[in-house]
């Protein structure tokens, strides 16, 4: 295999287990995927995310079927990941069953404006409709979602969250299950106060300037 594909193996089972460790994940129940042109590194299909090695990790073309031969099979939710690929510009897919996202997602139709943080994935934070997992009507629904946004919630299920690099999508991962656990906080002891989109806007032009002066400074 070539050295990029091997290196995006390598990015796969490194971001699985942080998600792990961060305790987004449980057991096998997320995913992490990283493209590379016409091919993805994706997470297997039933195994522990803890434990994961480059060795582990599947690789499959645009369309699902195994590249690079043999290996892992890829997870359930390989149609989600290639749905994304095929419609944004994303790198990398993280999809995981993050607690207090996935507990707000059984109440919530959208996480609201509560924290400037949300700026960094887009906005409020919609939620996909439920269907059966590993399914096409659940990619469509999470597509849906996650139109001018790099983080979805999928009601009754858990988020996914798109990068540049799977570190930067488990990082998204990280922001989400932080403004959802801000949510619940404050829902519990009051209405919370949400921010305008404008304040949210001048976050995310914020955020734009810090990055471009960390790209000044090299
Ligand atoms: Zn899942």
């Amino acid at each position: 295999m070539d050295p990029s594909i091997d290196a995006a193996r390598e990015q796969v089972a490194e971001a699985s287990r942080r998600l792990a460790a961060e305790r987004l994940v449980h057991g096998g129940a997320g995913n992490v995927s990283v493209r590379v042109g016409e091919r993805v590194a994706v997470t297997p299909t039933g195994s522990a995310l803890r434990d994961l090695t480059a060795a582990d990790v599947a690789v499959v073309d645009l369309d699902g079927r195994p590249s690079g031969g043999g290996g892992p099979a890829p997870t359930s939710e390989l149609s989600l990941h290639l749905g994304v690929y095929r419609s944004r510009d994303a790198l990398a897919v993280v999809h995981c069953h993050a607690p207090i996202a996935t507990a707000l997602s059984v109440v919530l139709d959208e996480l609201p404006l509560v924290h400037y943080e949300l700026a960094l994935l887009g906005g409020a934070i919609r939620v996909a409709p439920y269907a059966t997992f590993g399914t096409r009507e659940l990619a469509g629904h999470v597509l849906a979602a996650l139109e001018d946004r790099s983080a979805a919630l999928m009601a009754s299920h858990g988020v996914v969250t798109l990068g540049s690099t799977a570190d930067e999508a488990v990082e998204r991962a990280l922001v989400l299950e932080f403004c959802c656990e801000v949510y619940w906080r404050a829902a519990a002891v009051g209405a919370p106060r949400l921010l305008s989109q404008q304040s949210l806007d001048a976050a995310a032009a914020a955020f734009a300037g810090q990055r471009s002066i960390e790209d000044m400074s090299g």
